[in-house]
């Protein structure tokens, strides 16, 4: 049978040669044994993971020590964003069961923190946030402490249908800004910079006490200023966790990579985006927003304690 093509959008699009990684490009191979044992729940559970789908370089580190990020709402987006490596194309309908599989699979997985993210649903009056809500709520009632992380899509047009999300008991809210305003039209033509940006202002404004996250990858041609735009914009609306990491080119049909930086500059970003006062930044070359989401949201607290305490001293 002929296989469908992953990206039907993008086979008459020019080809965008490959550049060789750099030595710091590198995926860690660890345990692979807890590796297993993560595959085996996300099988048997047949969830879609963002690891796998988004061809992750973290997955055997992160597997290893049980750390997949859940995809729900099916392995198919309606955007076709020219970075990502996730499906485009007609979606499915909707696993009525996907909430009870899971918050299943995270008892299983024993998690102390789990990221659960999802396609784009345009298709969906919603955008799908009802399904969301269901997938975090069962997730909670079944496991009373793990910390819960969503990385959501902008709901655009959907008016205020994020905010069901925001009904369910979470943690953390993480939407991607993913570049820079100048670059929206190309890497993500579907999405709109400042729709991005106010979803995550009124995120906050509507759950003060759920963390809001956002992250960048650079490598896509914007340059450093452009870059500390992104930060102030996000420190503007009141986002406490940022995330820089190296766009890394799917295939010869996505966005060019315009160059990879080196881990000082990755440093050095990092420096910049602290003194901008984000509760907290990670910066690397091989940072996405789930990478150790786990002990970040652990490093989350503590900082928000910290500077409670810092303000009740005043
Ligand atoms: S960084 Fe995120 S997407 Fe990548 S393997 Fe780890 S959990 Fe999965």
């Amino acid at each position: 049978m002929k296989q469908k093509a992953r990206h039907p959008e993008k086979v008459n699009k020019p080809e965008n040669p490959l550049k060789k990684k750099p030595s710091w490009i590198r995926s860690k191979i660890t345990d692979s044994q807890v590796f297993f044992q993560t595959k085996k729940v996300v099988n048997e559970n047949k969830l879609v993971t963002v690891c796998e789908e988004a061809n992750c370089p973290n997955i055997t580190e992160c597997w290893s020590k049980k750390h997949a990020t859940f995809m729900i709402m099916g392995d198919t987006c309606t955007r076709a964003c020219a970075f990502c490596d996730v499906k485009t194309g007609k979606p499915t309908n909707l696993d009525i069961f996907e909430p009870i599989k899971i918050s299943n699979a995270v008892k299983k997985l024993n998690l102390e923190h789990v990221v659960i993210t999802s396609v784009d649903r345009d298709d969906l009056e919603d955008g799908g946030s009802d399904h969301f809500y269901r997938v975090v709520q069962a997730t909670r009632d079944k496991n009373p402490n793990t910390s819960i992380e969503v990385l959501t899509p902008d709901f655009l047009r959907k008016g205020n249908a994020y905010k069901k999300i925001l009904r369910a008991d979470l943690d953390v809210f993480n939407h991607n800004i993913e570049t820079v305003p100048r670059l929206y039209t190309t890497v993500r033509p579907g999405a709109r910079y400042f729709a991005s940006l106010e979803l995550l202002k009124n995120a906050k404004k509507e759950s003060p006490k759920v963390f809001t996250k956002s992250g960048i990858m650079v490598g896509l041609g914007e340059n450093f200023e452009e870059i500390v735009q992104v930060m102030d914009d996000l420190r503007s609306a009141d986002v406490d966790f940022i995330t820089i990491g190296q766009y890394l080119q799917p295939s010869t049909k996505h966005h060019p990579l315009h160059r990879y930086y080196h881990p000082k500059e990755f440093e050095q970003l990092g420096s910049i985006a602290k003194t901008k006062g984000f509760l907290l930044v990670s910066s690397s070359p091989l940072t996405r927003s789930s990478y150790h989401a786990d002990e970040d949201f652990r490093k989350l607290q503590d900082a928000r304690n910290k500077k409670l305490e810092c303000l009740q001293l005043q």
